[in-house]
This record gives structure tokens, C-alpha cells and sequence, in this order.
């Protein structure tokens, strides 16, 4: 297929490469032109604007910085849109904006461009294996038609649901993970402040149930989406008195510990409800109150 590529980063430099690699007729564009160089002397052709390579491409890739590139380069002044001929396929693989994403699709549909959100997860090293996670949102014809491309950077790719949602799961996604670092960060400066060795702490938490995944590979498809917190699997009244005292050794030791002290709060308010004997997973429940949505799955 004639696929054109524009952001040649950390993570499109080798995305664009497999894809030339896997046979794919490739036409790049970077404001680095620098950054196309292996490209093109593997026989990428050189586009001068995100207009041109568009026109001379039946998909067009975007993996740029975030919504302030993707919309420069897709709806500005020689832009994807100016260059691209009806039935084109465009795809943003950057970590972008839904509601941006979403209005990009209003504007192509107009020109009956058709275009998916693709985020991807697995950081340079997947981008180099393509090995990465692609979580797609758009319409699901069109996900099907280009599915072969993806597979072609990452061997994890799924179908999220409608536009934007690709990006909506990158976004909660990365914002679990960035949180979990400083949940870690409290974690292993109170253990080891408060005297354990750094690397048998790792090893008892690595091979205790957060080690094992339970909450995300258990507790949300098991307890969560079939709302059952009364299943007492662990009473919430000993994960109160366990947080309890977390904080408590946090105070001996003069480690602060914000993130434990919020969730600490939680807990104290389940226990006012008289949710002790509930499982320690009902105060689930209070976010979803706060939140105004439930997080439920039948099947
Ligand atoms: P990067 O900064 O290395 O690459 C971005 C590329 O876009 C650069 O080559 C830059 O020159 C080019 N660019 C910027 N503005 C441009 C424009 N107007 N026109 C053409 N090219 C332009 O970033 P990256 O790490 O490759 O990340 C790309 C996207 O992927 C981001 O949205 C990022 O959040 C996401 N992401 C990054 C990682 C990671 O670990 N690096 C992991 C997953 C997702």
C-alpha cells in the first residue's frame, strides 16, 4: 500500500521503518528533516508538507508530540486534509486529545477522509520490537480494513469503540500508571526509612497480590464489573486497620504520605457508612458515587 508517515520520533522513527520494511510504499515528512534519514536511504520518499505526503498516500500515520502538532499538521495550512483524496485513511498514533480527535473526524468526514484514533503503549523499545499495545477507536469497518498495517508496528492491537475512545483508554491508562509510581514512591520510601533493604522489600511486593496483579486481573473483571462487594474475600474494617497503620509508621518515621493518607480517608468514610464487614473493595463504590457512573460489565 502507498502509507504515508509524519513525526519521525522516538516512536515513529521506528514504527515508520517496520512499516516500510514489511514491503509498504513509504512517504515521510518531519519538521526534522534529519530525522528521515535512515528512511529514506532504505527508499522512503521525501515529502516537503503533511499536505503532500497525504496526497501521495492511501493511509497517513501521525505521530507527533500531542494536540497542538496533530492539529497543525492535520487541519492547517498545508495540512493532511488540504492533501488527502476521498477514501483516504488517516491514523494518529499520538497520545492525543479525544474531543480533538473527535472534531478532526467531523472535518475529514466532510471530505470523506475516514480516521482512527491509535494510541500506542510499550514505550521506544516496543516501537523498535513492535511489540507495542494499539488501542483503536473509530469506525469498526474501517478498523478491520487496516488492521494487517497495525499489526505491522505493534502485536497488541484491539478495538476500543468509537472515535476517540483509543485515545480515552491511553489517557486512563497513562494516568494509572503515572499515579502507581508515586503510590510506589510512598510505598518504598516508608519501607525503607523505616528499615527494610530495598531489594527484599521489591521481592516481598513483587511476590505479594499487588506482584500478582489481583486488583487489575481480578478484583475489576471478578468484583468490580459484577458489583460484588459483598463477597467478603477481605473484610474492608482489616484493609482500614492496614492503611491505619501504614500512616501511623509514616508519622514514626516522618515520611509523608499523601496518596496513602486520601485513600486512608476513604476507608474511614466506609466504615462510617457501616460498610466494616463489606469486602475492602466496596470503597470502590464511593468513587463511583463521586463520579456519577457505575462500572459494571455483564458478560
Ligand atoms: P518525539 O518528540 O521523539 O517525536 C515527535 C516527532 O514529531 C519529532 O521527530 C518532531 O520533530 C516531530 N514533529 C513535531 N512537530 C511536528 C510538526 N508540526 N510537523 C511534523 N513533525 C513534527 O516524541 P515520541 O516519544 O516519539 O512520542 C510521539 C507520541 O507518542 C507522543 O504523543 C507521545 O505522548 C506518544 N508516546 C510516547 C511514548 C514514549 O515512551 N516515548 C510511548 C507511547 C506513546
Amino acid at each position: 500500500m502507498r502509507i504515508g508517515f509524519i513525526g519521525l520520533g522516538n516512536m515513529g522513527g521506528p514504527m515508520a521503518m517496520h512499516i516500510l520494511e514489511a514491503g509498504h510504499e513509504l512517504t515521510v515528512y518531519d519538521i526534522r528533516r534529519e530525522a528521515a534519514r535512515l528512511h529514506r536511504e532504505r527508499g522512503a520518499r521525501w515529502a516537503d508538507s503533511p499536505m503532500a505526503v497525504a496526497a501521495a498516500s492511501e493511509i497517513v500515520f501521525t505521530s507527533l508530540p500531542g494536540p497542538k502538532e496533530v492539529e497543525a499538521v492535520v487541519v492547517g495550512e498545508g495540512g493532511i486534509l488540504q492533501g488527502a483524496a476521498p477514501g483516504t485513511v488517516y491514523i494518529d498514533l499520538s497520545t492525543n486529545s479525544p474531543t480533538l480527535i473527535r472534531r478532526i473526524q467531523a472535518l475529514a468526514q466532510e471530505k470523506q477522509v475516514a480516521v482512527l484514533d491509535a494510541p500506542v503503549s510499550g514505550g521506544p523499545i516496543g516501537a523498535q520490537q513492535a511489540t507495542l499495545a494499539v488501542m483503536v477507536g473509530g469506525d469498526e469497518e474501517v478498523y478491520r480494513r487496516v488492521k494487517p498495517v497495525l499489526e505491522v508496528i505493534g502485536n497488541k492491537v484491539s478495538y476500543v469503540g468509537g472515535i476517540g475512545c483509543g485515545a480515552i483508554a491511553k489517557l486512563v491508562h497513562n494516568m494509572i500508571g503515572i499515579c502507581m509510581q508515586l503510590v510506589l514512591a510512598e510505598g518504598f520510601t516508608l519501607g525503607v526509612k523505616a528499615g527494610v533493604d530495598p531489594q527484599a522489600l521489591w521481592r516481598a511486593v513483587a511476590d505479594g497480590a499487588v506482584g500478582q496483579g489481583l486488583m487489575l486481573n481480578y478484583v475489576i473483571p471478578n468484583v468490580v464489573f459484577k458489583g460484588d462487594f459483598d463477597t467478603v474475600r477481605f473484610a474492608l474494617r482489616l484493609a482500614r486497620k492496614d492503611i491505619g497503620l501504614g500512616t501511623e509508621l509514616g508519622r514514626e518515621f516522618n515520611v509523608p504520605l499523601k496518596i496513602a493518607s486520601l485513600v486512608e480517608q476513604d476507608f474511614v468514610e466506609a466504615m462510617a457508612r457501616g460498610w466494616g464487614e463489606r469486602d475492602s473493595t466496596a470503597p470502590f463504590l464511593l468513587q463511583e458515587e463521586r463520579a456519577g457512573v457505575k462500572v459494571r460489565q455483564s458478560s
